[in-house]
């Protein structure tokens, strides 16, 4: 276990090692480190420190494993689970990457871009189209969040389902060991078995085995066309066909498959200004599909057409639209891309990050829906998410003219009966959001034995005097 306070003497060798720049202990400039995205978690810490070098990271790991210190590695503080904010009693420092956002090398004909782990999504994504490729990590937090929080979450986004996980985009990483060990691992090769993958590791790890402080990840061609529809559908299986159907018609070019109930649509309408219903009537369900190729030639727009025209006649499309400028497919993107906002102005808010096969997500949909509304009368069912990837949001909005903390009290119950008819339907309590401080307890229920034993002796392996993220994810 990590010490429960930190030494005078560590404090002003770290303090040394960043210089003055570095480091913050003011009480309100701290702040905005120590309470997480969803507002759930308030930590302390005597000191943020703000290395600007790997060599900085690797010295302050150093002094700390040394002093047993525990060590919160932070990004752009987004996540979903309270695992970059260190916990109540003040014992542990708070290591913030954001200096660290040089794009190091972008390489147009290896088709990869060598980064620091500061940097922004965003920037990432800027510096490979500055050289007219991709960078296809995409989530509505990209102007925030850093690319070391996205690889240390694994995440996930809306174009998982064409380019796959923040995980598979890496090529290489370069990560500061819990013991202060600098660990080289910046290659791009597209293959390479020499032996274990070892950067697999660290990547989803949520700062519990190391820091990454850079990594050289894969880019892609820029596609030259693109469509954006926003369907209107009968029903969850019809969705989940009229995906098939896209991919089967166009070649795979489907990037983004994402769906939305009329829930989530009337909580953007009603609570986010600007927003409009494209359709002139209601309907109950929505998709919104992202098609890209890089063929040129266009021919994209007729051919979704032509597949739409299909689905129509086999009863899964009910009405659809289909952008016809940039500025019509940002409008639909915001309706989906809005939910969790709008969510926040309705008052309180059940979350769920489930996944099960995507063949499932019709069942999933319909027996927690239904268990939600036994619960709860008057709940608002509003999921939403990356249908493609068989990942929903399954969130409950509070019933209009009810008590917020009334409604929230049903949390734990409704949560662990969501979680549990996840797993029944082969199905995973944490698609995309990981585990961080707060779903260790259902890791512990829902992984199996031989899988946390691994967990857990891979943790005292490589860190065993714990002090790398304490009491996040095991
Ligand atoms: P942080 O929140 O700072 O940290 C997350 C975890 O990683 C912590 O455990 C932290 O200790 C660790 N960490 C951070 N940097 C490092 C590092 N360099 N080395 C080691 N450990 C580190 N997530 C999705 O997957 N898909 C989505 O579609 C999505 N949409 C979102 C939309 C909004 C509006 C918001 C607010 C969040 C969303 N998220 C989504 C969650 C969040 O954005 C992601 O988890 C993101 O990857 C976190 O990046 P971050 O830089 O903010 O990391
Ligand atoms: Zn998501």
């Amino acid at each position: 276990m990590p010490a429960r306070t930190v030494p005078e003497r560590v404090i002003e060798a770290l303090k040394a090692v960043v210089g003055p720049k570095g480091w913050i202990a003011a009480e309100a400039e701290k702040t905005p480190y120590l309470v997480d995205a969803r507002e759930l978690f308030h930590g302390k810490t005597p000191l943020v420190l703000r290395p600007a070098s790997t060599g900085e990271v690797a010295e302050i790991v150093r002094i700390c494993a040394e002093a047993g210190v525990g060590i919160v590695p932070q990004g752009g503080n987004t996540g979903y689970v309270g695992g970059s904010v260190p916990g109540e009693e003040g014992g542990e420092l708070l290591v913030s990457l954001g200096r660290m956002n040089r794009v190091r090398e972008v390489d147009p004909l290896d088709f990869t871009v060598t980064v620091e782990a500061g940097c922004i999504l965003a920037e990432v994504q800027r510096a490979a189209a500055a050289v007219d490729r991709l960078f296809p990590l995409s989530l509505a937090a990209e102007g925030s969040c850093q690319i070391g929080g996205n690889l240390s979450t694994n995440a996930g986004g809306t174009t998982v389902l064409r380019y796959g996980n923040a995980r598979d985009l890496v090529l290489g990483l370069e990560v500061v060991l819990p013991d202060g060990t600098v660990w080289d691992g910046l290659r791009r090769l597209r293959k390479d078995n020499r032996g274990y993958d070892l950067k697999q590791l660290f990547l989803g790890a949520e700062g519990t085995l190391g820091i990454i402080t850079a990594a050289v990840l894969k880019l892609f061609p820029q596609p030259s066309e693109s469509c954006t529809a926003l369907v209107a559908v009968a029903d969850p299986a019809s969705a989940t066909r009229l995906l098939a159907r896209f991919r089967d018609r166009t070649g795979d070019a489907v990037t983004s498959f994402e769906y939305l109930n009329r829930v989530c649509m009337e909580l953007v309408l009603e609570h986010l200004p600007g927003n409009t219903d494209p359709f002139d009537q209601p309907y109950e369900h929505y998709v919104l599909v992202d098609l890209a190729s890089g063929r040129g030639g266009g021919g994209l727009r007729d051919l979704a057409e032509r597949v739409l025209g299909e689905a129509f006649e086999a009863g899964e499309a009910l009405d659809a639209v289909i952008a016809a400028s940039t500025a019509q497919r940002e409008r639909l993107w915001a309706l989906r891309e809005s939910i969790p906002e709008a969510q926040k102005h309705a008052g309180g808010c059940i979350k769920h990050d489930v996944s099960v096969p995507v063949s499932r997500v019709p069942e999933f949909l319909a027996k927690a829906t239904a268990l939600a509304e036994e619960a709860i009368v008057g709940v608002r069912v509003a999921p939403f998410g990356h249908l493609g990837d068989g990942n929903v949001h399954f969130n409950l909005t509070q019933p209009r003219q009810s008590e917020r903390a009334a409604f929230l009290a049903h949390g734990e119950s409704i949560t662990d009966a969501v979680h549990a008819l996840a797993a029944e339907l082969d199905g995973s309590f944490s698609a995309e959001h990981g585990i961080g401080r707060l779903k260790r307890s259902d890791l512990r229920r829902y992984k199996a034995p031989v899988e946390l034993s691994l967990m857990d002796a891979l943790k005292q392996l490589l860190d065993p005097k714990g002090i790398m993220n304490p009491h996040k994810v095991l």
